[in-house]
């Protein structure tokens, strides 16, 4: 496809350079967590639970697995003894394994996850006043290299399967505590109560596992989280954000972060596929916008990058007829970066533009900066350890600017 093609086509399907690595088959017995419920029956079937009784038996362990959290199938006492230990023969309820635990001095907990094949992923959760965020990973690393983020230095790994997905939900539950007691009433305030797709990776890039992961964490006899409490927050995959609407339908965050194609070519290099005119495009279609959900333009904050009052009021302007917000997004610094934190006066000049314009314009209070959990830091450990601050320059193009 030649650049110009590429600039003004915004229903072109994703090309196979764009459509990462092939999802792996998950190795050794099944895992049952992550599995759609019709592929649970089958996998019921297959270990000789009759036709009558499956969708029974896959209502009754999802309620295990989603509701209580067992980890084993000897918890699961309404089933028959023999029913467990043909199940444990075959399958595990096995989440990503933690390898590290990091708490912020403001709350934020970090997790360092291990999963198929020795990758690590990151999830961080982050308490506030009204509710608790847990902002998980679609992939291991990430092709897109966008130069404001960590994430982008390490080379895109795998796609993550929608039960390495659901699982980083799990973990966070296991680690929260939160799973009903029998005999107790659950409180009414949940500690998790809303996900962000913003951890590594672009999610757009890996839709139908996201989407399967989702559906699982919406589902009301799943992890139950409502859908309007999940955002899923895209680069700008054009083309997937209709399907993203469709088949996912969680509220939509897209990482903005520049009011020009120039400028955004440079922080957001997905934006040389589809520009600002086409994402604006698919966003002013996307299904059930209202004020109720609203997309959020994410925006970070660059000293002398992305900052001045013309690139608040460009800003306005092009989200002009979306229910919107923006949230502003300090930038916050890690090893070998090479752009520095807009000053506050700046920020807040940028911020009252927009307000006056109508919008919601938060400031984001950086998290977890103590343990490199804000947003843009993301990356596994041992990547981080691997690579020198000079490796990171050469892999990114940094080096030259
Ligand atoms: S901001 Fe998101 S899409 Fe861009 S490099 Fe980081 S993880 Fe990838």
């Amino acid at each position: 496809m030649t650049e110009t093609q590429s600039k003004t086509s915004v229903t072109t399907a994703i090309q196979p350079d764009f459509a990462t690595l092939p999802r792996r088959a998950e190795a050794g017995p099944g895992n049952l967590i992550g599995l759609p419920r019709d592929r649970m029956r089958e996998a019921l079937i297959e270990t000789g639970v009759t036709e009558k009784q499956a969708n029974m038996r896959v209502g009754q362990i999802w309620s295990w697995i989603y509701q209580r959290g067992v980890t084993e199938f000897d918890q699961m006492t309404t089933l028959a003894k023999g029913l467990r230990t043909d199940l444990a023969a075959r399958f595990t309820i096995a989440r990503p394994e933690i390898v590290t635990r990091q708490v912020s001095r403001d709350g934020t907990r970090k997790y360092l996850l291990r999963i198929a094949g020795g990758h690590e992923v990151e999830a961080v959760y982050i308490p506030e006043e009204d509710r608790g965020t847990l902002c998980v990973s679609s992939q291991v690393g990430c092709t897109l290299s966008c130069t404001f983020c960590h994430t982008g230095t390490q080379k895109l790994v795998r796609n993550l399967t929608p039960s390495e997905i659901v699982g980083q939900v799990m973990v966070a539950r296991d680690d929260l505590g939160e799973w009903p007691v029998a005999g107790e009433r659950p409180p009414e305030k949940r500690l998790l109560s809303n996900v962000v797709l913003m951890g590594m990776g672009e999610p757009l890039y890996n839709t139908d596992n996201v989407r399967d992961a989702m559906k699982i964490v919406m589902d009301g006899e799943g992890l139950s989280i409502s859908r309007r409490r999940i955002t899923l927050s895209t680069s700008g995959v054009v083309p997937e954000i209709p399907r993203a609407g469709a088949e996912i339908g969680t509220l939509l965050a897209i990482s903005l972060h520049a009011t020009t194609d120039e400028v955004r070519d440079t922080l957001v290099p997905i934006n040389r596929k589809w520009p600002i005119a086409a994402l604006m495009d698919a966003c002013r279609a996307y299904p059930r916008l209202s004020n109720a959900e609203r997309i959020t333009f994410e925006y970070v904050m660059l000293k002398g990058v992305n900052d001045t009052d013309a690139d608040a009021k460009r800003l306005v302007q092009l989200i002009a007829g979306i229910p919107a917000k923006i949230n502003l997004i300090p930038f916050n610094p890690w090893p070998g970066a090479v752009h520095e934190r807009s000053d506050w006066e700046r920020i807040e000049a940028f911020a009252e533009i927009v307000n006056r314009a109508g919008y919601a314009s938060p400031v984001r209070t950086p998290r977890g900066e103590d343990i490199l959990a804000a947003c843009g830091q993301l990356k596994s450990a041992t990547e981080r350890a691997r690579k020198s601050r000079a490796q990171i320059a050469t892999e990114t193009g940094l080096g030259r600017c």
